[in-house]
């Protein structure tokens, strides 16, 4: 994708999701775009903010709060962290992000609690799980998600929004629905148990995959490649 033209990338992306919505038999407006710009300069953010896109995804902190930096002016940017998150770097995404969706475990849950600014809405927390059951990989297993999500609904500063998962990679449509039908399950649960938690997002579904998501009932497609090209060696 060398001469991308972020316009047309941005429209087929959107119309993509539309397909994939109908398709589905659900309402085009049931599940929105994560524009996901890791590695991709502000000058790519910017614009795509001038085509109407407001919700960024970001995976590493330093190389976010740079971007963020030099986007300031755009009011209603929406950022959302969605990388790996360690305890040193809980503050910087407590005080500079709306959404994480990379919540695995209590003690960075409670870091991101205690170190919200007090002036700032309750942060959007999404809970990472690993749903192909991947030894060496992030998120919380089925098994431990009700505990920790009733850890977090108790924490003032967070607001337990849903789940996220990124499955083993499948080809095959069929096979890809899997692990999407099982975090919907997952949501389904936690709804049942926790009836007055805004349990509203299933953030699942990249690039190679919206599509069999969006049929699991995504309501945030995270998508990197689609919209901003081919990513090479990190920044
Ligand atoms: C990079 C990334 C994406 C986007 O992946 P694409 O395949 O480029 O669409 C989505 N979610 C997470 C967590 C990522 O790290």
């Amino acid at each position: 994708m060398k001469d991308l033209v972020l316009s047309e990338s941005l429209a087929t992306a959107r119309t993509r999701l539309a397909e994939a919505l109908r398709a589905a038999g659900r309402p085009a407006t049931d599940a929105r775009l994560l524009a996901v710009s890791k590695t991709k300069p502000a000058a790519m953010i910017r614009e795509a903010w001038h085509l109407g896109q407001r919700d960024f995804g970001e995976n590493y902190v330093q190389e976010a709060l740079d971007k963020q930096a030099e986007l300031a002016d755009l009011h209603d940017i929406v950022w959302h962290f969605i990388g790996p998150l360690q305890s040193n770097k809980t503050r910087a995404v407590a005080e500079h992000f709306a959404w994480v969706h990379s919540v695995d475990r209590d003690r960075i849950a409670r870091r991101l609690n205690d170190q919200r600014p007090e002036g700032l809405e309750p942060l959007n927390v999404c809970l990472q799980v690993n749903i192909s059951g991947e030894p060496s990989k992030s998120g919380v297993t089925l098994d431990e998600l009700p505990a920790l999500a009733e850890s977090v609904l108790a924490m003032p500063a967070l607001r337990l929004r849903g789940l996220m998962a990124i499955p083993a990679p499948a080809e095959e449509i069929e096979a890809q629905r899997e692990p999407f039908a099982r975090l919907r399950r997952a949501l389904e649960a936690l709804r049942v148990r926790f009836p007055e938690a805004p349990l509203d997002t299933l953030s699942m579904g990249m690039t190679a995959d919206l599509e069999a998501a969006v049929l699991e009932g995504a309501t945030l497609v995270r998508l990197g490649t689609a919209i901003f090209g081919e990513r090479t060696a990190r920044q």
